[in-house]
């Protein structure tokens, strides 16, 4: 690490509590957490282009029932508004998905990655998704800075702007992610996040009375969660379905770049939960989407519709907008659109609600 970085971030572990303590009370008004529901995003920065003075630019974090919280995008001071936030948190961050190149996007990644890879909140491996190019102009902001990043623990997964269709680049025990090109002025991307179906609740009370009491046979029942037959070692077959609740359906969120048709991601995104889109026109500038590259709220509220999904939340706002404007864009949209629709807000928490499971038949 050079000199320059050493002799400023990196603390011991006491001086860590103590900067902490010190920097608590200059953290802005920020309202506390509802109770977290397994799917929540935090809104990091909601500006276009530039900031305001209500409004940083692009980034959002999204926390996970597996304590994860993922990044997307990474505009200029990214980590001051984490620093400022109640949810998310350095140490945590495992994973970060570029949308694209366009500085309000990415200006904040080369600070965040030298604080989360050598600096005061150390992760051990860092994951980071995007367009090709971007390997290359972190190495070289990197390089130029005299910086060094660990090479093990920054793993880079370009995304091929040659590839037309969508593609996995996540598939773990909980989740899959699909990455899609969405059509922007420069390649771009929007992904989808779904969870994996969970396990549904044994009815303990049905099986006492069929004589199996709790014990290790109810391992055995769990691990066959996903038959419609359950065979017990003794040989005893079980009707699934009247011992086990239906297994919870995962969620489905969509986060997407900035797009002026985002129709190729269409396929993948139907009945999603919830989807991020962005909203950086007014109406009255609807003609010139396709040579900026961007939508209106309505243009959003009609895709949303398309993919039937539940919530519509809309960033990504110019600074030519204010409340008095944004809200009549939001009337115009709600004509088109059926579900909740949600203005993002810096630090404002999106929750996704969880699927309902169907009890026991
Ligand atoms: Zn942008
Ligand atoms: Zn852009």
């Amino acid at each position: 690490m050079p000199n320059w970085l050493k002799s400023c971030i990196k603390l011991t572990t006491k001086e860590k509590r103590v900067s902490k303590k010190c920097t608590r009370h200059l953290q802005p008004d920020i309202p506390r957490a509802p109770p977290f529901k397994g799917m929540d995003i935090t809104f990091l920065g909601t500006s276009s282009g530039s900031p305001t003075h209500k409004r940083n630019v692009s980034s959002l974090v999204l926390h996970l029932v597996t304590g994860e919280q993922w990044m997307f995008d990474a505009g200029e001071a990214t980590q001051v508004q984490i620093r400022h936030c109640r949810t998310a948190s350095m140490g945590r961050i495992n994973r970060i998905f570029i949308t694209h190149m366009h500085g309000d996007h990415i200006w904040g990644l080369p600070g965040l990655l030298s604080s989360l890879l050598i600096g005061i909140e150390e992760c051990n491996q860092l994951h980071l998704y995007g367009p090709s190019s971007l390997d290359e102009w972190i190495k070289s902001t990197i390089r130029m800075s005299r910086t060094i990043l660990p090479r093990n623990k920054l793993v880079f997964h370009p995304l091929d702007a040659r590839q037309k269709g969508h593609f996995v680049i996540v598939d773990d025990d909980n989740y899959t992610v699909h990455a899609c090109p969405i059509k922007h002025t420069i390649p771009c991307w929007g992904y989808v996040v779904e969870e994996k179906k969970t396990k549904g609740n044994i009815d303990a009370a049905k099986l006492t009375l069929m004589g199996i009491a709790p014990g290790p046979i109810y391992k055995q029942i769990k691990d066959q969660w996903d038959q419609d037959l359950i065979v017990l070692s003794d040989g005893i077959v079980l009707d699934r379905k009247s011992i086990m609740s239906e297994p919870k359906e995962g969620r489905k969120l969509v986060i997407l770049g900035d797009t002026c048709d985002p129709s190729n991601i269409q396929e993948i995104s139907m009945d999603a939960n919830a989807i991020v889109h962005e909203c950086t026109l007014p109406e009255s500038m609807a003609h010139l989407s396709r040579q900026r590259g961007h939508s209106t709220a309505t243009m959003a509220a009609k895709f949303a519709s398309k993919i039937r999904a539940k919530s519509l939340v809309l960033n990504h706002f110019s600074p030519r907008f204010c409340d008095d404007t944004l809200r009549k864009e939001l009337d115009l949209a709600s004509r088109h659109y059926k579900g909740n629709i949600i203005l993002a807000s810096d630090f404002g928490i999106f929750q996704v609600a969880p699927n309902k499971s169907k009890s026991v038949g």
